[in-house]
């Protein structure tokens, strides 16, 4: 049986189904998953554990059977720790089908087929009685249902529903509670990932500020949310304007309901500002006196235990509709509104006490100017970004002529807008707004002349951006672009930018290397039948794929100098042949080589750069800063243990790559 994938293609910037094997998605769902990264986080295991055993504990002194259900059980670890602690029987119930029959396997092979029976439903098809799946309602709830947002994934529902039918009344539920915790902060930073800046531009004729229209100002945005590693967020990146106070609590031994709702709390500004964005994270006690704790709290918070990374929970960052000042020791209150899968946040001004009383229930963010679905945060970072914006002006100053006619290639760019207010007479753009600007709404194979007006380009211009691309590569879309309408350019076109390069550089990882290692033993069991499956889906193309990480959020330290691998030339159009090199890179520093690094750099004209990957290596021990708005291409490598250079021999890595030019894809091979 054959399966279609939804996939862009990079040659055509378009939306295709591929037919993949039948396997492809499910290989990709175990390859990417954060199984991995749970079966390493030590600090959620062991609480787990201590949580579960106090809960049988206490169903056994009341001299009951502990009958244990796990919902989402995944590799079944926190049915054989229920078991291990003495649970009578456990059904264990997970809707994914691989992950069901690894947890069969992982199950037998821990010598626990007798005590967990596996259930490869939905929680809401489970059926209780004797020809049912459960024989009786359970009386301990064990679940890990969560994301960083706490109920992204579903568990407010899938929780009311146990209550209902699954279990009896007065379980006990591990975790007991998940408390929201949120603070409020200014912060230019992340406002940049919602709003867009005023545009300075330095003109001939002076300085212009291009502003964006006020349906953009007054945007709520969209409700997705902006989850991120914030313990990477530096402490100068923003300003605390009020304590860390409790949102929300879920009691999980109860009754749960999904139903929307609205908190509100009120909070005492600690520091005059602009009111921008509302910090959020959780904790959940695994147990009801609250003695077993795991917390998503950050850096600054104190009373934070020992610290412990991890990538399936981060912190959420909200943005308010609008920014508001606030004065220190002037009360304000905050409202928080969820559905079944999200939440919201807005700032209420206390004035009359009756307006107070009432939580005024808020609406969803619904995104009113478009733009919030057409750029996503890290592009409005990057769109915000003045330093870039700089390099685009002057390269736009440079090759611009008051005669120019020039075609913009780039999904929501403000390069016609920019290279307008610099004084280009006329300016085509496929694919958006503007007066002076004529839009273009044709992919540029089908572009005509009389689109152009029968006029010639004489100035092709692109970021390159296009919201399709993946990898960084991807934007070489670009190049294909370029080359579908060569017929309208001059014989003497400028293309901005005339080039690109592929960089490369091996790194050791501070904590991602976890997100593709294996576990081995997790809690004294043996979950290698998981490490074999994840092996396993990541071998299943002849060829490993490189995956976007965004690295600002993953610190890591250089090992080798970075190196130039590839160039691809826009004066020019696709080659037919491939564009492939060979060669080895010298690792320069002691470490673990986890994979290698790529990211492209764009030549907008001669000594005008703009690079998507590293900024500068920071100090000696080779820490690498990462450009914030972008994703790089991670290349994990399949053994790492091997990749420690002995400590007097320098050691190089070997490479291949190759750029098919047919597919726009890459395909790379390392050797250590
Ligand atoms: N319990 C495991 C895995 C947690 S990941 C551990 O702690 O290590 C959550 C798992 O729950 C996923 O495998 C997902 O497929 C499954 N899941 C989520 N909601 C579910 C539901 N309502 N019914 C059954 N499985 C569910």
């Amino acid at each position: 049986m054959k399966t279609f994938c939804g996939r862009a293609n990079p040659t055509t910037g378009a939306m295709e189904w591929v037919e993949e094997d039948e396997n492809y998605d499910y290989h990709q769902e175990i390859a990417r998953s954060r199984y991995a990264d749970m079966l390493h986080d030590k600090d959620r295991n062991t609480k787990y554990y201590q949580g579960i055993r106090a809960a049988v504990s206490r169903v056994k002194e009341r001299g009951e059977k502990a009958i244990v259900l796990d919902i989402g059980t995944g590799t079944g670890l926190l049915s054989m720790m229920a078991a291990s602690a003495g649970a009578d029987f456990c059904y264990a119930v997970e809707v994914f089908k691989p992950m069901a029959n690894a947890a069969v396997k992982i199950v037998e092979k821990n010598g626990f087929r007798d005590k967990i029976k596996v259930i490869n439903k939905h929680s809401t098809e489970v059926t209780v009685g004797p020809d049912g799946d459960m024989q009786c309602r359970a009386n301990i709830l064990v679940t890990e249902l969560f994301d960083t947002e706490l109920i992204g994934e579903g568990a407010l529902p899938t929780y009311e529903h146990a209550h209902k039918y699954l279990v009896q009344e007065g379980c006990e539920a591990v975790p007991h509670r998940a408390t929201v915790y949120v603070q409020l902060v200014e912060s230019k930073r992340m406002w940049s990932w919602n709003k867009l800046f005023p545009v300075h531009v330095e003109a001939e004729d002076g300085e212009k500020i291009i502003v964006s229209p006020s349906e953009m100002e007054n945007c709520p945005g969209v409700p997705s949310v902006c989850d991120i590693q914030l313990n990477q967020m530096p402490s100068g990146d923003f300003t605390i304007l009020s304590d860390v106070v409790t949102m929300f609590s879920v009691d999980f031994s109860k009754l749960v309901r999904s139903a929307s709702a609205s908190y509100r709390v009120q909070l005492e500004p600690v520091k005059s500002g602009k009111a921008q964005i509302v910090l959020s994270w959780w904790d959940i006690d695994m147990d009801p006196c609250g003695r077993i704790n795991c917390t998503m709290a950050p850096y600054w918070v104190k009373n934070t235990s020992a610290f412990q990374w991890r990538d399936h929970w981060m912190q959420c960052v909200y943005f308010l509709p609008n920014e508001e000042p606030v004065v220190q020791g002037e009360k304000v209150y905050l409202v928080a509104c969820r559905d079944e899968y999200s939440v919201w946040y807005k700032l209420q001004k206390a004035r009359g006490e009756e307006e107070n009383k009432v939580a005024a229930r808020v609406e969803s963010p619904v995104c009113r100017c478009q733009a919030h679905l057409l750029w996503n945060r890290p592009r409005f970072g990057q769109l915000n970004d003045q330093n870039r914006t700089g390099q685009y002006i002057k390269a736009l100053m440079k090759v611009l002529k008051t005669d120019s006619v020039c075609l913009c290639i780039s999904d929501g760019s403000l390069l016609p807008v920019l290279a307008h207010y610099l004084g280009a007479k006329q300016f085509f753009k496929a694919n958006h707004l503007e007066d002076k600007i004529k839009i273009i709404e044709t992919r540029p194979e089908l572009l005509l002349s009389s689109h152009l007006e029968d006029k010639k380009i004489s100035v092709l211009v692109g970021e390159p951006f296009f919201t399709t691309s993946l990898l960084p590569w991807h934007n070489l879309y670009f190049w294909y672009a370029r080359t579908a309408v060569s017929s309208h350019l001059t014989s003497t076109v400028t293309v901005l930018p005339q080039s690109a390069a592929l960089h490369m550089m091996i790194v050791e990882f501070q904590d991602l290397w976890r997100i593709r290692s294996p576990c081995g033993i997790c809690e004294g069991f043996d979950v290698r039948t998981m490490d074999d499956m994840i092996k396993n889906s990541l071998n299943f193309r002849e060829s490993k794929e490189a995956e976007p990480h965004p690295l600002w959020e993953y610190p890591c330290k250089s090992l080798s100098d970075p190196q130039e691998v590839l160039t691809f030339d826009f004066r020019d159009t696709v080659p037919e042949h491939s564009l492939s090199t060979e060669g080895s890179v010298k690792l320069l520093r002691k470490g673990k080589s986890h994979g290698a690094v790529l990211w492209m750099e764009y030549h907008l004209a001669a000594d005008i750069s703009v690079n998507t990957g590293l900024l500068q290596i920071s100090n000696e021990k080779g820490n690498c800063e990462w450009n914030p708005h972008c994703k790089q291409a991670v290349y994990f490598f399949s053994s790492v243990i091997e990749s420690e250079p002995l400590p007097d021999l320098p050691s190089a890595v070997t490479y291949a790559i190759n750029f098919n030019t047919k597919t726009g894809e890459i395909v790379m091979d390392f050797k250590l």
